[in-house]
């Protein structure tokens, strides 16, 4: 009769050797089950493993801590991607632990955690996966990187003055760090593929700001005039096709290569997975308000814009402005946002959560420009209304 796999978990914390090595043979064999039925109640049982590694310390001793570690991987590679954030926290400590053994284990074992989204990190996606996947895939890869540079940092922590002169990780005398160096060189950025994810994610963090919080999700700005969406619809556009997932009659979320002569779409969908990749959101929700937030701090500054004209100028109603004028007050927001803040100042504007707070500096921002340009602006705006027939 099959055994419980806690009871199984059980006998390779504390029984002899060849028990051990038994018990260990039938954990492998729980990983054998076919089928997506098969496979739920698989993970599920595996599921024991998170409350077991919290227990880990009360293992009686370093060899049954090793055989622990060593069943481990099983559930490493059947639930890694699902617990990546246990299961790697898991590793970081053990890859610390003063036990050279210990190290060992733990450094075979996360080949196995790393293994659990190789498809992740390893292939390119086919064309026609969906936004679901490659979301899956962009979160897989961003959680790998993260990780990576939590090794990094503990490489940096460990490192002693006298390594630097040890060229090879394997002349490196035993030691914490040769083991921290062995996860992030043979394990994590084991080949080209994984230094290439790698290598991206750093460019980017690199290349961008990176976001000082990647959990928050930014309330959203309330606008007077503006609305993003005509009746709560998306506007489409019947023959412009999304480069990256090739669907058609999209929302717009990005245009590139606007200067050549073929400019290619990119979808709000794929606009926003890759925008939340790029900048490590936590969550889709976090990427798509703080994208949105870059978008409407813009909006938000042209509307004071307006509302200032309608004070100076006793009008009561956005509506009656005419054309020529709206499109010298959009130029002039414009031209405020691009350059009277710096990047530093658009990034608390676009960081703060309190909508009044946003405005009162827009408003100190305003008046000082607005002050300063009084003469040319006042010059430009009256010489168009004017022009205005009566
Ligand atoms: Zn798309």
């Amino acid at each position: 009769m099959k055994k419980e796999l806690k009871t199984l978990v059980n006998i390779v914390k504390t029984g002899s050797r060849e028990e051990v090595k038994k018990a260990q043979k039938e954990i492998e064999d729980f990983t054998h089950w076919r089928g997506k039925k098969d496979r739920n109640s698989r993970d599920e049982s595996f599921r024991i493993f998170l409350g077991e590694i919290k227990k880990f310390e009360q293992i009686p001793d370093i060899d049954h801590q090793c055989y622990f570690i060593s069943s481990l991987k099983w559930a490493f590679f059947t639930l890694g991607s699902k617990h990546f954030d246990e299961f790697s926290k898991f590793v970081l400590g053990c890859i610390q632990h003063p036990s050279g053994k210990i190290r060992q284990s733990i450094l075979k074992a996360s080949d196995w955690l790393i293994m659990s989204f190789h498809t992740s990190l390893i292939f390119d996606l086919p064309k026609n996966s969906t936004n679901e996947q490659k979301e899956e895939i962009n979160r897989d890869q961003l959680k790998f990187c993260q990780f990576v540079d939590k090794v990094g940092e503990l490489s940096e922590q460990y490192f002693l003055p006298k390594y630097g002169r040890i060229k090879y990780i394997s002349s490196l005398p035993v030691s914490e760090y040769k083991s921290i160096q062995m996860l992030l060189t043979e394990v994590l950025l084991r080949s080209n593929g994984y230094e290439r994810i790698y290598d991206d994610y750093l460019r980017k963090i690199n290349q961008d700001d990176a976001v000082a919080d990647a959990e928050t999700i930014l309330t959203e700005i309330k606008l007077k005039y503006f609305q993003h969406d005509i009746d709560g619809k998306k506007l489409t556009y019947p023959d412009a096709v999304c480069s990256i997932c090739n669907k058609k009659d999209i929302a717009i979320g990005a245009t590139r290569n606007v200067f050549l002569n073929k400019p290619e779409f990119v979808c709000e969908d794929c606009a926003i997975i890759e925008y939340q990749t790029r900048y490590g959101f936590l969550s889709k929700e976090a990427a798509t308000a703080h994208r949105r937030r870059i978008f409407d701090i813009q909006y938000l500054l042209h509307e004071m814009v307006i509302d200032e004209y309608l004070a100076d100028n006793n009008i009561d109603d956005y509506e009656k402005i005419d054309t020529e004028i709206m499109g010298f007050l959009q130029e002039l927001s414009q031209n405020i946002y691009n350059e009277k803040l710096s990047k530093a100042e658009k990034i608390v504007l676009e960081n703060e959560q309190d909508q009044d707070v946003v405005e009162s500096k827009i408003r100190i921002l305003l008046s000082i420009t607005l002050d300063n340009q009084q003469e040319s602006i006042g010059r430009r705006l009256s010489r168009s209304q004017c022009c205005r027939p009566k």
